[in-house]
């Protein structure tokens, strides 16, 4: 493979296990990150991983770092601590010495002389190099070539939308910058906002919990603090339990936000089968959320639905991301039209039925081919809107994605 060019869209977790995995094996690599090396973990950085170190790292990139310096297997450790102690030295490792662009930012990926329409599904595509439209403040807009692509851009900076159905509420995208999509650091830095305010919280996942347990306790602290969770199911607790949950932190978590949930006592008020449908700010600039529920139990036969208008301070919004398909719009890609991950293992993961995702297995290597020769869509947006991905699963794709290389190559 000497002399083989591979760029890297990402520096997260994925992109740097793949940038070094793929200087072990002599290709010449190039890793294009938009921001800084591990972004999105850093952005999370006050939230511990659930799963531990151990299987969060792959064997190439403990053993190309000196033992004593790496966390234990079996530490769960943060965002940040796994970014501080093992995506940032691993990032600096002599192999990857120049091969990581931070700051600079895919536009899009082509394919040399040949249009998305052109010889399709063919491999006579793969004898023409990519061209990757870059840009960044330093130099502008470039244009870089590789051989193979591997886009490890994940998901994280792609929201969805909190309306109905995945459609912004109204308002919502004029006050979208007043709306936290991503984890805020509730116990930390972040604290000051909603101390002693009123928050709504939407969603029914991990991140949400995490934001209802840190509410939880700055209410113990400041009683005038408020919090409204709204989910869209008519479920008896918000989160549902994984039976046999190995995962502590997991267990806990859901356990902790389900019992607030349930508390009268709590000023936590959950309403459940409840949507947003209106986002606007009064006269003084404070935000007014107009919810509305379903009737359901005691009024079920009447049907329908009641609207009330809350007031809140902050509104936090974890309600999932998407993938960025423009970066590989000009090339062919099969898409799964309800996760928007590649169709390929989409179709794997749907018969995929453990509500664990870590009782998972993996999709078989060839669930990563696409009809665009050389191109692979690895880690968090291999899954597209699918949240079940993890890191144990995107360093196996590391592997079944060079063994497909070897094979297109051969
Ligand atoms: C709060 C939270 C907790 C999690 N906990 C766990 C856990 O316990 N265990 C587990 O296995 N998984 C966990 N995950 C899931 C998953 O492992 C992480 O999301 C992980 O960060 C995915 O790694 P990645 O490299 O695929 O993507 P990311 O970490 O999202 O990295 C993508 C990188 O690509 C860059 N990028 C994006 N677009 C472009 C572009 N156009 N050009 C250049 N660069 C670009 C971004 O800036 C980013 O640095 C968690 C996720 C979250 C959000």
């Amino acid at each position: 493979m000497s002399g083989k060019r591979i760029a890297i869209i990402g520096a997260g977790p994925i992109g740097l296990e793949v940038a070094l995995y793929a200087r072990l094996r002599d290709f010449e690599v190039v890793v294009l990150e938009q921001g800084t090396v591990a972004a999105n973990v850093r952005s999370w950085g006050h939230v511990r991983l659930f799963s531990p170190f151990g299987i969060n790292s792959s064997e190439w990139g403990r053993a190309a770092q000196p033992a004593a310096d790496l966390p234990a297997t079996e530490a769960l450790l943060t965002g940040a601590e796994f970014s501080e102690r093992y995506l940032l030295p691993l990032s600096q490792h002599s192999l990857l010495q120049g091969c990581i662009h931070e700051n600079t930012r895919v536009v899009t990926i082509g394919k040399r002389h040949f249009w998305k329409g052109d010889a399709i599904g063919s491999r006579s595509r793969l004898g023409s190099p990519f061209t990757l439209l870059t840009e960044s403040a330093s130099s502008g807009e470039e244009l870089i070539e590789a051989d193979f692509v591997l886009d490890c851009s994940g998901t994280f900076g792609n929201h969805n939308w909190l309306g109905d159905g995945g459609v912004p509420a109204i308002g919502e995208r004029q006050l979208s910058k007043r709306i936290d999509y991503c984890l805020p650091d509730i116990a930390g830095k972040d604290r000051s906002r909603f101390v002693g305010g009123r928050t709504l919280v939407i969603g029914s996942g991990y991140s949400a919990a995490t934001a209802i347990v840190a509410l939880g306790e700055l209410i113990q602290q400041d009683s005038a603090t408020e919090v409204f969770w709204l989910t869209r199911k008519a479920t008896d607790t918000p989160l549902a339990t994984i039976d046999g949950d190995t995962l502590r932190g997991r267990v806990d978590l859901t356990a902790r936000a389900n019992e607030l949930a349930a508390n009268p006592d709590s000023q936590i008020n959950w309403l459940k089968a409840s949507c947003v449908r209106q986002i606007e700010t009064d006269d003084d600039g404070n935000i007014q959320v107009t919810v509305e529920q379903v009737t359901i139990e005691e009024n079920a036969e009447q049907g329908g639905s009641t609207c009330k208008v809350v007031p809140v301070d902050n509104v936090i919004a974890n309600v999932g991301y998407h993938p960025d398909r423009s970066l590989y719009e000009e090339l062919q890609v099969h898409e799964c039209y309800a996760s928007q991950g590649p169709m390929k293992l989409a179709a794997a993961l749907m018969g995929e039925t453990s509500a664990d995702c870590m009782t998972q297995s993996s999709p078989a290597t060839d669930t990563l081919k696409n009809p665009e020769p050389g191109f692979f869509i690895l880690g968090a947006k291999s899954y597209g809107r699918d949240s079940r991905f993890l890191l144990r699963i995107g360093l196996e794709q590391i592997q079944s994605a060079f063994d497909l290389i070897a094979a297109e190559a051969a």
